[in-house]
């Protein structure tokens, strides 16, 4: 059982793009063609339920809450960056943690494996596993594998627009698929 959550949505738009373009949509249409390519091309190896499938803002709590209850072995929360400017990349976050319990490790694992993915197939530059005391990790991480993947930068010309074109979401998507695929067959 894999948890997508798509950051933001409703009144909180997220980042707002260089170009005008939204976080809150773009991380919802790449959950939604996870969803599609599970289907098209991993013949639904996973069960995949996303936070919100539609634009509608859903607490934090709530977030963690559903992960919980669906006793998901993984949960993946996406957004995007913005600024400074000039910064660009793709990273990921773990809960930064107190004593290394098992699922940090894990997250750590899977944060690699999303990011080699992602960054070795589609261009993006990597900026690497970090961690951080943010509320979604802080309450999926003690019942499973947990990271928040920053899929670029909104004030970054170049990776707003490459959002723009429905075929890049299909390559985040897949690289993101790709990434859970390698990290459960590396049995982490
Ligand atoms: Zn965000």
């Amino acid at each position: 059982m894999i948890v997508i959550d798509p950051g933001h949505g409703g009144t909180d738009s997220g980042a707002i793009g260089i170009n005008d373009a939204l976080e809150k949509d773009v991380v919802l249409s790449v959950a939604k063609e996870i969803i599609v390519l599970n289907k098209t091309i991993f013949d639904e190896r996973f069960a995949i339920y996303l936070t919100r499938y539609t634009d509608t803002l859903i607490s934090l709590k709530d977030r963690g809450q559903l992960t919980r209850a669906l006793k998901a072995d993984v949960f993946v929360s996406l957004h995007c960056n913005a600024l400074p400017k000039t910064s660009k990349g793709m990273e990921v976050y773990v809960h930064d943690p107190k004593t290394l319990q098992p699922h940090i490790k894990k997250s750590i694992g899977l944060g690699v494996s999303i990011l080699i993915e992602s960054t070795g197939k589609l261009g993006f530059k990597g900026r690497g596993v970090k961690f951080a005391n943010f509320q979604v990790l802080r309450e999926t991480v003690a019942h499973c594998s947990s990271v928040l993947v920053e899929m670029g930068f909104m004030t970054h010309a170049d990776e707003a627009d490459y959002y723009l074109k429905k075929k890049n979401i299909r390559a985040m998507a897949l690289a993101i698929l790709m990434g859970l695929y390698n990290y459960f067959n590396a049995g982490l």
